[in-house]
């Protein structure tokens, strides 16, 4: 399939890229990279006039430690967080899920900005980006600020980000000592989720602190398993705890069906592998 036609343009600096935004409005699309973007693109589902392209833009592919926190430029490839050894000691949970991401091609291409400036909910890096307490820094004509990732993921490939800001980094809390994981239920290793569970767990002499749990592709956006976080709050970590706790996670919940899941598969999905994800985490 063949894109309808597009200029194209290669600022060199944010300020230059933000600029063609503001002049260009709606018919203008960042793209980094293209992952996403160009897919829609050839199926005409997407036809931006202007493709304003991040990749001559210096500084923004990055992975550093400042203070507790990983920041993380937005078009660093998923290839450079799963090759991280700093990453995998400081956030694994991140570093792991990267490398689950469709295949080598897509991992060398595909940046973590375009992924949640995306906001795919099918997408796993909104799930983990969230299960980690993760920030998106934004920057447009007004400067920049900071959205905290349970308020950026709005709604179906909906975010806060207004149509003239530029998604520079990302910042996630280093969580050494917790316990993550992510499961992502696929047909096949390259395949998208029918339905991913992410956990960040902190314990404390053998119980439970604060627990995160949000889902892939069982709602609009990344979905919070609250029930499941509350009722392993303060909780002892054994195996009853959290198969107690992991039969909430449907609760709130309302997919719809696709082609190799119905609702209620999801549904059930949700509960089987939060437990599993739950499981491995805390080491049960
Ligand atoms: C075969 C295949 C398999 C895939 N499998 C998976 C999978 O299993 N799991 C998964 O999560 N994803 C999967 N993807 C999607 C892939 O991860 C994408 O690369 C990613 O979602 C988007 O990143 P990108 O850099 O390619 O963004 P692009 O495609 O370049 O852009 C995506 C959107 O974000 C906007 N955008 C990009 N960067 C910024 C920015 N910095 N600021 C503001 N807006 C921006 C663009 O305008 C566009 O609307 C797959 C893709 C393919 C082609």
């Amino acid at each position: 399939m063949i894109p309808a036609a597009f200029d194209y343009a290669a600022p060199t600096s944010l300020d230059e890229a933000i600029s063609l935004l503001q002049q260009h409005g709606d018919d203008a699309k960042i793209i980094a990279g293209g992952h996403s973007l160009l897919p829609l693109m050839k199926l005409r589902l997407a036809a931006p006039a202007l493709l304003v392209d991040l990749a001559r833009i210096p500084n923004l592919s990055y992975i550093r430690e400042d203070g507790g926190t990983v920041a993380i430029g937005a078009m660093t490839p998923y290839v450079a967080l799963e090759d991280s050894d700093m990453l995998r000691r400081r956030v694994p949970l991140l570093a792991e899920a990267a490398g689950m991401v469709g295949d080598q091609q897509v991992r060398n291409r595909g940046t973590l900005g375009g992924a949640v400036a995306h906001a795919d909910p099918a997408g796993d890096m909104p799930t983990i980006v969230t299960a980690l307490g993760g920030t998106i820094v934004a920057r447009g004509p007004n400067g920049e600020r900071t959205i905290p990732a349970d308020e950026f993921f709005q709604d179906v490939f909906t975010s806060a980000l207004s149509p003239e800001e530029i998604v520079t980094e990302i910042r996630i809390p280093a969580t050494e000592g917790a316990g993550q994981n992510y499961q992502k239920f696929r047909r096949r290793s390259i395949d998208w989720a029918i339905v991913g569970a992410a956990v960040n767990v902190t314990r404390s002499n053998g119980s439970i602190g604060r627990a995160s749990v949000v889902l892939t592709n069982v709602g609009p956006k990344p979905m919070r398993a609250s029930a499941v976080e509350q009722a392993l709050a303060g909780q002892t970590a054994s195996s009853d705890a959290v198969r107690q706790a992991a039969e909430q996670a449907d609760q709130g919940l309302d997919p719809s069906g696709e082609l190799y899941a119905s609702r209620e598969y999801k549904l059930h999905l949700a509960r089987v592998i939060t437990r599993r994800a739950l499981q491995a985490a805390l080491g049960l």
